[in-house]
């Protein structure tokens, strides 16, 4: 199995894909076995593989100046490039833009910068983070501890209790509401349990609300219509910051530029970017803050010397090169557009399995979508552990497609944004395959 220590992975399994190539929407395996990928690599690969643009970009960008960094003012041009395009696309007002290497250190990057924000503004007290409950925020000590999953804690000793993660629920109407309960009464309780514990805290207490607009790893959750809201509304009334974890929900994945978009999310404060921001073609992240905290941040670093946050590759300049051209091809080739009417027809064509036996819920918005499988259709009941996912997302393999089970009984899906019609009727006939596999195997 090699010295490797396999990420995310029963560490006791001994099963293995090694792939080899890619091009397009698919890979290829070291017996060149063909596969669509439906996950985007991990809902990253928004370009799809083999794109001669992004390989000529990054080769360019290797032989002129393959390194450097940005500390104490070091800077180049194509660094500066990308900071201000993409500032100019986001939804955060006058957004500053720091860049680092993975989603985890970006959010590690926020909880610092929030602290020096608030430390600057003279309110030192205000620093603990709402996250939610089944939220996928990294795996770093600190981002691990917005996270809210179990095995991304146990055996860690996680999560730390001095960084001062609070934790409120998930807006998962289908799995979190009580017997009766209709959305807008599911909405009304979890937001009036927001701001029980926001006021059981101290608002005073309280630096900002984290939130992936729609979450990815913890089964694609889509909030009710009104969430955001009413979510937005009770922070405003208390001071609280809004900080929208946009990993996978950004770049036109949810059928919008931005998940905010999407979900009707107003000027987030704080807003982190990783994965489909370079479509995976080289490791770069972005953790941005608006305008008015950047300012506030200014006269403290110049009083200690020096903002003492930074990574050797932050700013990488071929990571920033690949970038810059990745949100060029969006714009130029209307990627997002077309994502979206691609994303729709894969909306519909899996919401034609929600009269399966096997199926409890199907839910999504754009190129993310989840399928939960429930043990008992008609109570919902769930199934135990995460074998059937894990046995679902086999047999999809087996019959050619990649997928990913996440919260043990869903199978999550999140192709290249650049996927066809053609080839999600694909995706949907190999889904279907699997299904009747995963059936058999059940029954
Ligand atoms: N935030 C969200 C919403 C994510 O989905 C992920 C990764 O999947 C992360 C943060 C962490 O990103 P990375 O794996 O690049 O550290």
């Amino acid at each position: 199995m090699s010295a490797i220590i396999y990420p995310t992975t029963n560490l006791k399994a001994t099963e293995t894909l090694t792939l080899e190539r890619g091009d397009g929407v698919y890979v290829y395996d070291n017996n060149g076995n063909k596969y669509l990928e439906g996950l985007a690599g991990l809902w990253c690969t928004s370009l799809g593989y083999n794109n001669r643009e992004l390989i000529e970009t990054v080769n360019e960008q290797l032989s002129t100046l393959c390194y450097s960094h940005m500390f104490g003012g070091k800077t180049h041009q194509v660094g500066m490039d990308l900071s201000d395009k993409l500032s100019a696309m986001l939804p955060v007002n006058n957004g500053k833009i720091f860049f680092g290497n993975s989603g985890s250190d970006a959010n590690d990057s926020h909880i610092k910068m929030l602290r020096y924000y608030f430390n600057a503004i003279g309110k030192p007290e205000k620093r603990k983070i709402i996250s939610r409950e089944r939220a996928y925020h990294g795996v770093t000590v600190a981002s691990a501890a917005l996270t809210g999953l179990a095995p991304n804690h146990e055996h860690f000793d996680l999560p730390f209790e001095a960084l001062g993660i609070l934790r409120t629920d998930a807006p998962h109407y289908y799995r979190g509401a009580l017997k009766g309960e209709s959305e807008v009464q599911f909405v009304e309780r979890i937001t009036h349990n927001l701001e029980q514990l926001i006021l059981k805290e101290g608002p005073e207490t309280i630096a900002a609300f984290i939130a992936e607009p729609i979450t990815g790893a913890s089964g694609v959750i889509v909030p009710p219509k009104g969430y955001y809201e009413k979510v937005q509304a009770i922070l405003n009334k208390y001071d609280i910051l809004f900080w929208a974890d946009e990993v996978i929900t950004g770049f036109g994945r949810t059928g919008n530029d931005f998940g905010s978009t999407t979900m009707n999310i107003q000027s987030p404060d704080l807003m982190t970017l990783a994965k489909q921001l370079s479509s995976a073609y080289m490791p770069i992240s972005a953790a941005v803050i608006k305008g008015d905290m950047y300012e506030a941040m200014i006269e403290p670093s110049s009083q200690v010397g020096v903002f003492g946050h930074g990574y050797t590759y932050s700013g990488h300049p071929t990571a920033a090169a690949v970038a810059l051209k990745t949100l060029e091809i969006y714009e130029r080739d209307n990627v997002f557009e077309k994502a979206a009417d691609v994303g729709e027809y894969l909306q519909r064509r899996l919401a034609e399995f929600r009269d399966h036996p096997l199926v409890g819920e199907v839910r999504g918005a754009g190129l993310l979508a989840a399928v939960e499988f429930v043990a008992n259709k008609s109570t919902g009941e769930a199934f135990n552990g995460g074998a059937i996912g894990a046995y679902a997302q086999q047999a999809c393999q087996k019959h050619g497609l990649i997928t990913r089970s996440v919260a043990g009984s869903s199978l999550a899906f999140c192709p290249p944004l650049i996927i066809t019609l053609e080839q999600v009727d694909e995706l949907i006939e190999k889904f279907s395959k699997g299904l009747q596999d995963t059936l058999d195997y059940v029954v």
